[in-house]
């Protein structure tokens, strides 16, 4: 069972890292679409709310498992955790498409006449098989394995003919994964609105044969005609990251999209100290709340140590909580890994000009994985997967 059995850390991170890395070649290929159910092992790794908050890097992960297996035979995993990459990457350039999503989900809410239809979705009490199983696993341990999560999001848009939105509002609010852009793109392409015109219809054959018989559930639907929407405006050019000065005395702010800033900032830059920010009201979960509480407390830890400085926990990301730390260090600068769209970037978008008021410039710096990869996702998967070789290769991966 994943989620009741992640532990908050870096150190849990690897050690699940160094169990999965013999399967990540032919057994992960062949048994990855199977569900065999919360109490049972599963072949994938379990490593999705670790690479979420970036207590490990898809870098490190792809390294060492490229490290035992060739491309060839770890092609499937490879591609999976560069999935998320793209997705992340493919909504930096279209930050409407998260506006958008939030807009009709807050709409959505307000206004959809079915509460108690929804209500009994979150609950398992739909009297559909496998379906009220996986919304109650959701609930009780933070995950549901991939395939779980397409047959759920299929039948929640397809059968129940519920809106999209509000159950992609579900998975944020319980996954320990949850990630503006793998979760609103993955819904989105359930739905066919992400590729528009295809759909992903999830049929009782396919759940019993990937659960192992467990469940076949009856009365489907037996079409997924693709939802429609409003055309979005182009796609925008990646923003420039702003310029900082490495030597510059700094202060270094970790936040919950990326919790490993020693492979991020060298260590002779001149940090001065690190401020880890667990600011709830940036997560839609209590679940990933605790995660990220637990696990700030252990990144202050190791950053400080790693880092030679004192490390301090702030629970709100806000100016005044960074300009008594910036005074204190005597520093006009703060550094942070770069955030990508979702509710960290937004509030970083609004404390910059309030500390540049004061004197204090705020620089978000990309990650090399992040700039290699992402001008790649203008388009769809497939050009984007066409390019991992010679990306791993530039990054001397492979
Ligand atoms: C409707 C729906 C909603 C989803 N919501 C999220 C979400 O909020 N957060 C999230 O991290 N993933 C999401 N996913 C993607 C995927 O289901 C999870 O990343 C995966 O199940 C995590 O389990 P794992 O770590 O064992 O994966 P593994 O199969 O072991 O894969 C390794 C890593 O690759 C990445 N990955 C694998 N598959 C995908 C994928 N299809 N899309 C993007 N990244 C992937 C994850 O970081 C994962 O940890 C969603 C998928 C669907 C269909």
């Amino acid at each position: 069972m994943v989620g009741l059995t992640v532990a908050p850390s870096r150190d849990a991170a690897l050690v699940r890292l160094a169990q999965f890395v013999p399967d990540a070649g032919g057994r992960y290929d062949v048994g990855r679409n199977t569900d065999a159910g919360p109490d049972h092992p599963s072949v994938v790794s379990g490593l999705s709310p670790y690479l979420r908050h970036r207590l490990i890097t898809e870098r490190e992960v792809i390294a060492q498992v490229l490290a035992v297996h060739d491309l060839d035979a770890a092609g499937k995993f490879v591609q999976e955790v560069l999935w998320r990459t793209y997705w992340k990457g493919w909504l930096e350039m279209r930050p409407s498409v998260w506006l958008r999503f939030l807009e009709e989900r807050d709409r959505q809410r307000d206004a959809f006449p079915a509460g108690r239809a929804i209500l009994k979705a979150e609950q398992g009490q739909t009297g559909i098989e496998g379906f009220d199983d996986w919304a109650r696993e959701l609930v009780e341990t933070g995950y549901l394995h991939n395939h779980a999560r397409m047959w759920f999001a299929s039948i929640w848009i397809f059968t129940l003919r519920l809106p999209w939105t509000l159950g992609a509002d579900f998975f944020l609010r319980h996954l320990l994964d949850a990630d503006a852009a793998s979760n609103t793109l993955s819904w989105r392409w359930v739905a066919g609105l992400q590729t528009a015109g295809k759909t992903y219809l999830a049929t009782a054959d396919n759940i019993a044969r990937y659960t192992n018989g467990r469940f076949a559930p009856k009365g489907l639907a037996r079409e997924a005609l693709a939802l429609t929407e409003a055309p979005f405006e182009a796609a925008q050019s990646l923003k420039e990251a702003p310029r900082h000065d490495p030597g510059q005395p700094s202060i270094l702010l970790v936040t919950h999209d990326d919790m490993n800033p020693e492979s991020a900032f060298d260590c002779a830059a001149g940090i001065r100290a690190i401020i880890v920010a667990a600011d709830g009201d940036l997560l839609w979960g209590d679940g990933a709340r605790r995660f990220v509480d637990l696990a700030a407390a252990e990144t202050a830890a190791r950053a400080g140590a790693h880092f030679g400085c004192g490390a301090n926990l702030i629970e709100r990301l806000d100016a005044q909580a960074l300009m008594s730390a910036a005074n204190a260090a005597g520093v006009k600068q703060i550094v942070t890994s770069f955030a990508p769209v979702g509710p960290v970037a937004d509030a970083l978008a609004e404390l910059t000009p309030a500390l540049a008021r004061e004197g204090v410039a705020l620089a978000q710096v990309r990650r090399d994985w992040d700039s290699a990869f992402w001008p790649h996702a203008k388009k769809g998967f497939f050009p984007f997967k066409e390019r991992i070789p010679a990306v791993l290769r530039e990054s001397g991966l492979i």
